[in-house]
C-alpha cells in the first residue's frame, strides 16, 4: 500500500498510526534541513505528544534549501507529509510507526518568499535546524563565522533574494521586527558542542553585516538554547524500502530506520514558548554541557577507539568489533578507567551504566553501521573527543594507556593498509600529511605526532604520553593488534 493519509486505515495492525486528527494540527515549528535524523528524532518526539492530544499547535513545516532537497519535497508531497519510522531491534525485529507531525514542506528554491513568510508568520515560534556542521559556515581555523563564503556574500548583496540559512532566517527576523511580531527561538539540533552558542554567534555575525541594529535586536530577543541529541540514524537504502514493504506492506518512498535508543537533553531557554517536550521523554536541564562531554568522550571517542583496531584486523561492521570480547573489554577499560574520571557528575546518569549501554547499542547487528564511516574525519574528531581526555588524565597523574592505544592504532591505520595487507583510502582533510607522517614512523616512532602538530599540539612533547604511545605502536607493528591488546597493561606508565 502506498503511504498516504487516505491509505492509513488499510495498513496492517502491526503498524502504529497517528492517533490525532492531522487536519487539526497547526504549524508552530519550522525545521530547516529535514533529513533522516530530524525524522527519527525531533519529529518523533512531537508525534508522541500529538498522540497524547498535546502540542497540536506545534506541527512542523519543513524547509529545504538545497537543490537535492527536491527529493524530500516530492516524497513528502506524495505521502501527505507521512513517513514510516522503523526501530530496528538487536534480535532482528522491527517496530514500524507512521509519523504525522510534519504537516507542511516548502522547498525554498521554488518560492523563497513563501519560505520567508512562513518563518515570519507569528504562529512560527521555533525554528529548528539539522543542517550538518557545514551548514554553520564556520572557518576551519578560527571557528568563527566565515562571512567570506560566496553564498553568504551573495545573500548580503543589497536586494538579494536570500538562499542560505542565514539569509532566509535573518530576512524573516527583520520582517518580524518591522511588524512587531515577537522573535522566535533558533534551536540547533546538530551534533556540535555548544550548538546553541554557535548558532547565536553565527546568526548575530551575519545580521551585523547586514544591519547592526537588527543584530542587536536578534541578540536581545532571539533565544538559542543548547541541546544534546543522540540516536544512530543511518541513510535509508533500497533494501530497507523493500524490506519494509515485505514485512508491513507499506510502500514508502523514504522511510527512516534507526536504533531503539534515543536521547534529547535540552536547555529551557525559549523566546516564545515551547511544546511540553518533557512529557515525551526529553530531559530539560539548566546546562547541557556535562551531557555533551559525556557523549563526546564516551560515545564519539569510542567510535575511534573501536574503528581502527577493528579495521586493522579485518572487521568491517561496528557490531563485529564490539561483540568481540577483546575489543569490548578494551572499550570498557577506556571508558571507565580513562574517560569517566575526566567527567563531572552528570545529573541523573549512572556513567558506568551508560558505558555498558553504549557497548550494547554498538553491538546491535541490525543497525549495520560501518567501521569505514567511523574511521573518517579523524583529524577533526580526535582533537575534540579524545585528546582532552589524555590532557586531563596526564594533568591529574592518571593512566593514559587505552587512550594512547587509540592514537597508536590511528597512526598504524594511517599507513594505509590493514594487517592482511589490504589497502584503504584515508577519508580526512589532512589525509596526505597524515599518511606521509605515518609512513615515516617505522624508522622514527614519534613521526605521526611530530608531523601533525596542528592535531596534537604540545602532546607530542609530553614524555609520559609519548613513552606509552611509542611502546604500543612498536608492538602493533611487530606483534599486531590482537596480541598487543591482549596484555595492554604491560605498557602502563
Ligand atoms: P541528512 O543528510 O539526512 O540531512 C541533512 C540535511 O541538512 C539535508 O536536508 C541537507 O540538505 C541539509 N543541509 C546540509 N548542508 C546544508 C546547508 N549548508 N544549508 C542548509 N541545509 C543544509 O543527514 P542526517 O542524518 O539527518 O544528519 C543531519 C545532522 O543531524 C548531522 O550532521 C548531525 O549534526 C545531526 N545528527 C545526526 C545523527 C545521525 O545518526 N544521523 C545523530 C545525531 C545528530
Amino acid at each position: 500500500t502506498s503511504l498516504t493519509e487516505e491509505a492509513l486505515p488499510l495498513l496492517t495492525a502491526g503498524v502504529s498510526l497517528p492517533r490525532y486528527d492531522r487536519g487539526a494540527v497547526t504549524t508552530g515549528i519550522v525545521h530547516i534541513g529535514v533529513g533522516n535524523f530530524h525524522r527519527s528524532h525531533q519529529a518523533m518526539y512531537l508525534d508522541t505528544l500529538m498522540n497524547d492530544g498535546a502540542a497540536l499547535d506545534w506541527g512542523i513545516c519543513g524547509i529545504g534549501l538545497q537543490p537535492s532537497n527536491a527529493a524530500m519535497r516530492d516524497a513528502l508531497a506524495a505521502q501527505d507529509g507521512l513517513y514510516t519510522l522503523v526501530i530496528r531491534h538487536g534480535d532482528g525485529s522491527w517496530d514500524a510507526r507512521v509519523i504525522g507531525s510534519v504537516v507542511e514542506y516548502l522547498f525554498a528554491p521554488d518560492d523563497p518568499q513563501a519560505a520567508i513568510e512562513k518563518l515570519a508568520d507569528p504562529a512560527t515560534r521555533i525554528v529548528s535546524l539539522t543542517v550538518t556542521e557545514g551548514g554553520y559556515y564556520l572557518d576551519a581555523v578560527t571557528g568563527e563565522f566565515n562571512a567570506a563564503d560566496q553564498a553568504i556574500q551573495a545573500d548580503l548583496a543589497p536586494g538579494a533574494v536570500p538562499r542560505t540559512l542565514f539569509g532566509l532566517v535573518t530576512e524573516a527576523l527583520a520582517r518580524r521586527r518591522a511588524r512587531g511580531v515577537p522573535a522566535f527561538t533558533v534551536l540547533s539540533c546538530d551534533n556540535i558542542q555548544g550548538n546553541g552558542h554557535i548558532s547565536a554567534r553565527t546568526f548575530t555575525a551575519f545580521a551585523r553585516l547586514r544591519d547592526p541594529e537588527l543584530a542587536d535586536w536578534i541578540a536581545g530577543h532571539v533565544r538559542f538554547p543548547n541541546c544534546m541529541v543522540d540516536r544512530i540514524t543511518p541513510k535509508t537504502t533500497d533494501e530497507d524500502r523493500a524490506e519494509l514493504s515485505r514485512r508491513f506492506g507499506i510502500d514508502d518512498q523514504w522511510p527512516v530506520l534507526c536504533e531503539p535508543f534515543t536521547q534529547w537533553v535540552l536547555e529551557d531557554d525559549f523566546a516564545d514558548g515551547r511544546p511540553p517536550l518533557q512529557d515525551a521523554g526529553v530531559q530539560i536541564v539548566p546546562d547541557v554541557e556535562p551531557y555533551e562531554l559525556m557523549k563526546l568522550r564516551l560515545l564519539n571517542a569510542s567510535h575511534h577507539a573501536l574503528c581502527y583496531p577493528g579495521h586493522l584486523t579485518g572487521l568491517r561492521f561496528v557490531h563485529e568489533v564490539t561483540t568481540d570480547p577483546l575489543f569490548a573489554g578494551f572499550l570498557l577499560d577506556y571508558m571507565t578507567g580513562e574517560a569517566i574520571p575526566t567527567l563531572r557528575p552528570v545529573p541523573g546518569v549512572d556513567l558506568a551504566g551508560y558505558a555498558h549501554q553504549l557497548i550494547e547499542r554498538f553491538s546491535n547487528p541490525e543497525v549495520r553501521d560501518t567501521v569505514a564511516r567511523l574511521c573518517a574525519n579523524a583529524s577533526d574528531c580526535i582533537p575534540k573527543f579524545l585528546l582532552p581526555v589524555i590532557r586531563e588524565q596526564l594533568a591529574a597523574g592518571r593512566p593514559v594507556t587505552r587512550s594512547a592505544a587509540v592514537v597508536a592504532t590511528w597512526a598504524r591505520y594511517a599507513e594505509g593498509t590493514d594487517e592482511n595487507g589490504e589497502p584503504h583510502e584515508l577519508d580526512d582533510d589532512l589525509a596526505p600529511q597524515l599518511r606521509a607522517a605515518a609512513r615515516r614512523q617505522r624508522e622514527q616512532p614519534t613521526a605521526f605526532l611530530d608531523g601533525n602538530r596542528a592535531v596534537f599540539g604540545e602532546l607530542a612533547d609530553e614524555p609520559r604520553f609519548t613513552r606509552v604511545y611509542t611502546a604500543i605502536l612498536g608492538s602493533l607493528i611487530e606483534r599486531g593488534v590482537r596480541e598487543t591488546y591482549a596484555d595492554l597493561d604491560r605498557f602502563a606508565d
